[in-house]
């Protein structure tokens, strides 16, 4: 009897290669996504508490209860509403493989609304632009999202024109989940011990400031909040602000000969200054920019706020010498109105950090390709979570969810998104135990 099951179990293991069978999740990602995406998560902008609105609370109490429902220990939701979890690994020492941790956030960009997202699955996408049918001007077309010719049969998910799809980064969530319900229904897919965030306020910045390093309990992270299908993110801008204000002298218009000193003619002249080549709307790819955003215009005195931007600190240093050049250029053509430039720093390109961790890059791409993508790194012109987070001990590139067009009316993501997303996080998670069963 023993020697019949012996023999059975070989023919098992010859028919069966280790390629074999991965048990499919409970739940797939995409049905996750669509039960998040009914959740109104918006955040918003200058508020003194975290979360910034109390609505981010009903997906991190959903999240935590499906953590809860999957087998996570140590679920908790802290006073900020930021959810953390933890996975036990299934190794024999699960001591000897680094904690990985997975982040992603549950906010959506204050830009456009995240109420009442009806999602649109668009089966079996045949090629063509996409008209989204409650604002028929919102279109999705081929030519500006050459990544839709690569998704003939995909199912293509979308809003329907009124709202943003909140795909960033509820499909950053979904996909986290949809990996640990992965990883339980095959415990032959080995893993060490894995912890998970989820975050609020991502879009207006603030959030991550109270997220805890020490109880999360990871020694890399990697936030599931990029977009294509193999984009990996290890750089981000260095930033900075810079506030000029011009302070002149306000008097009555009937008797200001020879008195009133109108700032506002300084501000015209030092905005008139900008090359021309050195502006978002100029640049692309490495080249970083200045852009003044916003500002007050008086008699008496008058502001601009400036965004500097680039990628090496060299650059982003040169960029504020030639604010401050032109701050004296300025002065001499208004001597009496007082100009003074103030400049703070914002964040850092955290390849400062990542440069000396390039595993975690390397696995990234490993696991990409192990899933059946083309792995690519692409710098971020803008910031992450995650550079935070690596400028405070805890490692943290960012790894793509499927997603396009974030922050507006025209975002989608996909079916195969979704899923490939989900499937590189779990052959992540066996390049770092060192073991692959070789699906
Ligand atoms: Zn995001």
């Amino acid at each position: 009897m023993k020697s019949t099951l012996y023999a059975l179990f070989f023919c098992l293991l010859l028919v069966a290669p280790a390629s074999a069978q991965t048990n499919p999740p409970q739940e797939t990602a995409l049905s996750r996504f669509l039960r998040y995406a009914k959740i109104d998560t918006q955040s918003k902008e200058d508020q003194t508490t975290v979360p910034s609105t109390a609505k981010q609370l009903d997906l991190a109490k959903l999240l935590a209860s499906e953590l809860n429902a999957l087998g996570a220990k140590n679920v908790s939701i802290s006073e900020f509403g930021i959810v953390y979890a933890q996975i036990p690994g299934n190794l024999a020492d699960n001591s000897k493989v680094p904690v990985v941790g997975f982040i992603a956030h549950m906010d959506t960009s204050p830009s456009v609304s995240g109420a009442n997202v009806n999602v649109i699955i668009h089966k079996n996408y045949q090629g063509g632009d996409i008209v989204l049918p409650k604002d028929t001007t919102q279109i999705i077309t081929v030519e500006k999202n050459p990544d839709l010719r690569d998704m003939i049969g995909d199912d293509i998910i979308t809003a329907d024109g009124t709202t943003l799809l909140g795909s960033d980064d509820k499909a950053g969530c979904a996909e986290i989940l949809t990996m640990i319900d992965t990883l339980r229904q095959n415990p032959q897919i080995k893993h060490g011990t894995i912890a998970v965030a989820f975050t609020p306020d991502e879009e207006v910045g603030g959030g991550i400031e109270k997220f805890d390093v020490k109880t999360f309990g990871a020694k890399f992270a990697y936030t599931v909040d990029g977009e294509a299908l193999g984009e990996v993110n290890e750089e981000t801008w260095s930033a900075s602000t810079a506030t000029v204000t011009f302070k002149g002298k306000s008097t009555h218009p009937g008797t200001a000969r020879g008195v009133m000193i109108n700032s506002m003619y300084a501000v015209a002249d030092y905005l008139s200054r900008f090359p021309k080549d050195m502006l978002p709307e100029t640049t692309e790819g490495r080249v970083g920019f200045v852009h003044p955003y916003v500002g007050t215009i008086d008699v008496e005195e008058s502001s601009v706020k400036i965004l500097l931007r680039d990628f090496d600190v060299s650059g982003l240093k040169a960029k504020e010498a030639l604010l401050r050049e032109m701050v004296e250029k300025t002065g001499r053509q208004f001597p009496d109105v007082k100009i003074d430039i103030k400049v703070e720093e914002n964040y850092k390109n955290m390849k400062e950090v990542l440069k000396d961790f390039p595993q975690l890059t390397a696995n990234a791409m490993e696991a990409a390709r192990r899933s059946g993508l083309k792995p690519f790194i692409k710098p971020i012109r803008g910031g992450t979570d995650g550079a935070d987070l690596t400028f405070r001990g805890l490692p943290c590139p960012n790894l793509f969810t499927g997603g396009h067009n974030f922050h507006g009316k025209l975002e989608f993501n996909s079916r195969r998104g979704l899923e490939k997303s989900t499937e590189t996080l779990v052959h992540l998670l066996e390049i770092f135990a060192g073991t692959s069963t070789g699906r």
